[in-house]
């Protein structure tokens, strides 16, 4: 059986120096799973996702992503680092969304959208500009393709993200807080595509604030704090009817 799009993790542990961010880390989300992940700033979130794509390596614990060991593999003595090349067709594989969007300032929104195909995989660009095109329609965005990022809102510029992101051909999609740097009235517009896509059977992972998206959206909720998930469990169930008392807590001051 394929293990694409699929994300399993025994034990992780990443630190920074002395600090430990990251301990015991057990994760498993199949493909076409939505999970979201909420906890306090400082808690670990966002270099969890960044272990998933590779932009971090684990120190120690078992990541496998799409099935294959991700950024190193162990053997009976050591970990030993995959070649740069395996790294990067492995990172290929993973999308990644976040705060801010990110996009080349001096591309336009279709060019941004080319940019991976052309320069990572060598397609076309003939092709590869009329893939951008359909990407850039299916996030409600046709009729912007030749706008330059300063041009567009923010809500604009974040959907131009996801589909350049979307443009590999990822299995798995990670976003870091994707509506977090948007005026309110943009939010729904990002949420909507997000929420597409997660019809459309992407695995996704998504360290949000946004509670309305994880309880309609998720299949499962994690709420992490100092480095550990501490609760995670079907979004209704855990959103409310919350077991640990820090989950409690943490809902009770963003609800
Ligand atoms: P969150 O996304 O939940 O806010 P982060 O994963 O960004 O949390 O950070 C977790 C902890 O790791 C924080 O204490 C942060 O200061 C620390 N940290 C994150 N990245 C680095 C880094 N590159 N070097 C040192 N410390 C880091
Ligand atoms: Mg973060």
């Amino acid at each position: 059986m394929s293990n694409d799009g699929t994300i399993h993790a025994r034990g992780i542990r990443k630190s920074f120096g002395y600090k430990t961010v990251l301990q015991n880390i057990d994760l498993d989300i199949a493909c076409g799973e939505v999970c979201c992940i909420i906890g306090p700033s400082g808690s670990g979130k966002s270099t969890l996702l960044r272990c998933i794509n590779g932009l971090e390596t684990v120190d120690s614990g078992v990541l496998k992503v799409n099935g294959e060991d991700f950024g190193y593999y162990e053997t009976d003595t050591a970990y030993h680092a995959l070649s740069p090349k395996k790294v990067a067709a492995q990172r290929t594989r993973v999308g990644m969304v976040f705060q801010q969007f990110n996009l080349f300032p001096n591309m336009t929104a279709q060019e941004n959208v080319m940019s991976g195909p052309v320069l990572v995989k060598g397609t076309h660009k003939k092709q590869a500009a009329e893939r951008a095109q359909e990407l850039l329609a299916s996030v409600g965005l046709g009729a912007f393709g030749d706008r330059y990022p300063a041009q567009l809102s923010g809500g604009q510029q974040q959907r131009v993200a996801i589909a350049r992101s979307l443009a590999m051909d990822p299995e798995i999609m990670l976003f870091d807080e994707p509506t977090s740097a948007l005026d309110p009235e943009k939010v729904g517009e990002v949420l909507a595509v997000m929420q597409d896509l997660a019809k459309k059977g992407m695995t996704m992972v998504v360290v949000t604030h946004e509670m309305g998206f994880a309880r309609e959206v998720s299949d499962t909720l994690l709420f992490m704090d100092e480095g550990v998930i501490v609760e995670r469990g079907a979004p209704r169930e855990v959103l409310a009817n919350p077991k640990e008392r820090r989950t409690q807590a943490f809902l009770k001051q963003v609800l």
